[in-house]
């Protein structure tokens, strides 16, 4: 005998509400995770339907008071159904409860105060807004932030307050004496609305043969009913997203819907807007900095048919479309696409899965495959299609490399070589621009003493402690704050200091090297705001400065005409990494940062400096050789048995005592090896950070080339905890291919 956990009320907060039943032996293999049943409910025993989340083979409550399942919706599609199979995948190939799994697919409506949101549009008619322009551009000295506003608005009819405010960088004051003429009106509306576009047929582009035949080829298989994963590989600058709208619009001719997932940093104002100029308010964005009620809003109008498109980040998979065609992976080598929360599903495989129950397409894109995706493609499980020009026929950008260790040896010890040096000479007076990357993870303003090497620490965390402006040292993970000190507490001795963000040095040593020169910087320091980010790569692209410096996020989202010099600073930095995706990250790096470089009429160069000019990953992505790049790099993951070549399950136990978390570290280990003896188990150790916010922790890994047999491991560990009566002060959780080190 079989018994079901059943969810009556889906889509609020109820959702953790379930009532058991009995399976009745006759309906037993037609009952599964997600399928809609119908149950005799309450006193009068009323016949109401409700979704089975859980099947167990023991009852949790008194049988004799269990009533068995009536029926089985047998035709239900409801994509309530859809969404509860998903987040029964969730749970069992991630790890997590039904409850969490649910919780990821289903947005829960939160009760809030809705907030006002302003809008402006245009009070005049659009022929007396294009005079008003005019006689603005007249004016010497007119202000921009109009010119900008009246610019937007005779392409859109309302524009959100915060959207001119913001990413236009239109001052409010602007706003308001443009309102005050009668110009524009300023209303405050109740829902959430998106921008409606005027469809601007001007923009719609032509395929070029390359994109043209990879599109036909999607459709054609579309048209005789094959599904299938595809994968395309196009080099930067290729035209990727013009093949996507194609397939799109095709999809969407036919009735259906596409949900195309963009990793957050590329949801710029100017990607967004492409989608909107060519699908109008068939289209919708979901972005995480959306309220709960915004989200909810957002799913509703999917399910209501009132969009066909939503646009946004992992999350965006979840889109509860009845009738989805097609799901995009843009840049689905990105690391966002990996959940950061329990159950830490993966975007990539998630979206398969959802097509694989709604009959659609997926379409995975990117310029630097990741090595799952590709060794897929090269095994035949997706299907491979390459873009090997750029959609406006230029020229890949030049590469040089330069030796670091030379430039040392020529008693160079700036940042900046010689040779990038002389190219942004030259540039700055040809008037181009130029951008000039560092990795993330460089130099930190940690503190540390130059005596003995101490670096000062957060109490509760095992991570350095960071110098801010105020001077005040804080802990980024827990937000402690101590006023820096100026001795060493470990040895007394007073030369001891910080050292600057890689970023902002660079930056000091281009003002000093070009004090002419227009600088922007983008780190996690200037982009604090809302938007920050954006004003920062509108105002490059709008040519209001002549260097922009920055971390990958400079990468993404911006095509920049005028760039025609990437000099990467330092390509060592992620090569030095400890975790198994250092040569993968540095290669995709490298490729998206050259293919910044020369994307419009002017042919790009771009530096790589770098202290390993013989390191493969350096090499090939000097070469733009993807293919050479994969060869080694699979090689290398095959011998040490990382994925794709083999899976890893990563197990991290944490408790506030120090002791508990390593003895239940201990049991784990121990009972993983008596479940399975064939698979390689590493640890138990320390975390990365072994110790964060006062709570300490400890990881086991575990490998093997069977995904199944991991998630068994997994099985048995839930199954143990469940019954286990010590260190319930302890909390365990899996991750299944990690992509940081736990
Ligand atoms: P990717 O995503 O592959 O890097 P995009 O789709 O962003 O490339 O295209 C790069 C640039 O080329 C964009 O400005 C786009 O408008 C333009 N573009 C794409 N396809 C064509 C085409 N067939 N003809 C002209 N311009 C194109
Ligand atoms: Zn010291
Ligand atoms: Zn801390």
């Amino acid at each position: 005998m079989k018994y079901a956990d059943i969810i009556i009320d889906i889509s609020h907060e109820r959702l953790d509400k379930t009532f058991e039943y009995i399976v009745p032996d006759e309906l037993e293999n037609q009952v599964a995770e997600g399928v809609q049943v119908v149950i005799p409910f309450g006193q009068g025993n009323r016949a109401i339907t409700g979704y089975v989340v859980g099947l167990h083979d023991k009852p949790e409550f008194d049988v004799t008071k269990l009533k068995p399942i009536a029926r089985v919706m047998r035709d239900s599609i409801a994509i309530e159904s859809q969404l509860i199979s998903l987040a029964a995948f969730l749970k069992r190939n991630y790890g997590s409860t039904m409850n969490q799994a649910l919780k990821t697919v289903i947005p829960i409506k939160k009760k809030e105060n809705e907030k006002l949101k302003k809008e402006i549009s245009l009070n005049i008619s659009l022929e007396q807004a294009k005079i008003e322009l005019t006689e603005l551009l007249t004016k010497k000295n007119h202000a921009v932030g109009k010119e900008r506003l009246l610019k937007e608005l005779l392409d859109v009819d309302v524009l959100d307050w915060e959207l001119a405010t913001k990413k236009l960088q239109v001052p409010s004051g602007n706003i308001r004496d443009l309102e005050k003429k009668g110009i524009i009106r300023v209303e405050s509306v109740r829902t959430f609305r998106n921008p409606h576009m005027h469809k601007s047929e001007s923009k719609h582009i032509v395929l070029n043969d390359e994109q043209e035949a990879a599109a036909e080829r999607i459709k054609a298989d579309i048209d005789t009913g094959r599904r299938k994963t595809y994968l395309i590989h196009g080099v930067t600058g290729s035209g990727k997203t013009e093949v996507y709208m194609d397939v799109m619009e095709h999809v969407i001719n036919m009735g259906q819907q596409v949900i195309v997932l963009i990793p957050e940093i590329a949801l710029t104002y100017q990607t967004v807007m492409r989608f909107y100029s060519r699908f109008g308010d068939r289209v919708s964005i979901l972005n995480s900095r959306m309220s709960p009620g915004e989200r909810f809003d957002q799913f509703e109008r999917a399910k209501s048919g009132d969009i066909s498109i939503m646009v946004g980040p992992r999350s965006a998979l979840f889109t509860p479309f009845a009738n989805l065609g097609l799901i995009i992976i843009d840049e689905e080598h990105e690391p966002s696409y990996k959940s950061e929360v329990i159950p830490r599903y993966h975007a990539r495989e998630t979206a398969v899965y959802r097509a694989h129950l709604s009959g659609a397409t997926v379409i995975l894109g990117s310029a630097t495959p990741s090595l799952e995706a590709y060794s897929r493609a090269q095994s035949g499980e997706y299907e491979l299609i390459t873009l090997n020009n750029r959609a406006k026929g230029q020229d890949m950008a030049a590469v040089e490399i330069v030796d670091l260790r030379e430039e040392l040896k020529r008693g160079n010890r700036s940042m900046l070589s010689h040779r990038l040096l002389e190219l942004m000479a030259d540039r700055l007076n040809k008037k181009q621009q130029i951008m000039l990357f560092l990795n993330r993870r460089g130099l930190m303003g940690f503190v540390s003493c130059r005596a003995c090497g101490k670096v000062l620490k957060c109490p509760h965390c095992d991570v350095a402690l960071h110098l801010h402006k105020d001077g005040t040292m804080k802990c980024h993970y827990c937000g402690f704050t101590t006023r820096a000190t100026k001795t060493c507490p470990s040895c007394g001795s007073k030369y001891i200091g910080s050292f600057k963000a890689g970023t902002q040095r660079l930056e000091e040593m281009v003002k000093e090297a070009f004090p002419s020169a227009r600088v922007l910087r983008m780190d996690a320091d200037t982009t604090k705001g809302k938007d920050g980010h954006e004003e920062i790569l509108s105002a490059f692209a709008a040519h209001e400065a002549d260097v922009l410096i920055g971390t990958q996020m400079i990468v993404k989202g911006h095509d920049f005409a005028n760039v025609t010099l990437v000099g990467i600073v330092a390509a060592d930095i992620s090569l030095n990494e400890s975790d198994y995706h250092s040569g993968e990250r540095t290669f995709q790096l490298l490729t998206q940062a050259v293919g910044r470089a020369g994307r419009g009429s002017e042919p790009g160069i771009a530096i790589i400096q770098t202290y390993q000019p013989e390191n493969y990953a350096v090499v090939t992505s000097a070469a733009q050789d993807y293919n050479g790049f994969y060869e080694q790099e699979i090689a290398y993951r095959g011998l040490l048995g990382y994925p794709p070549c083999s899976h890893i399950l990563g197990i991290q136990v944490s408790s506030e005592s120090e002791r508990d978390a390593a003895s239940q570290a201990d049991i784990l280990a121990n009972l993983i090896r008596k479940v399975d003896p064939q698979v390689i188990i590493m640890g138990p150790q320390d975390a990365y950070i072994g110790k964060l916010k006062d709570v300490f922790r400890r990881v086991i890994y575990v490998k093997d080339q069977d995904y199944d047999r991991l998630v068994k491991i997994k099985d048995s560990i839930d199954s143990f905890l469940l019954e286990q009566k010590q260190y319930r002060n302890t909390t365990t959780w899996f991750d299944f291919d990690p992509i940081n080190t736990l």
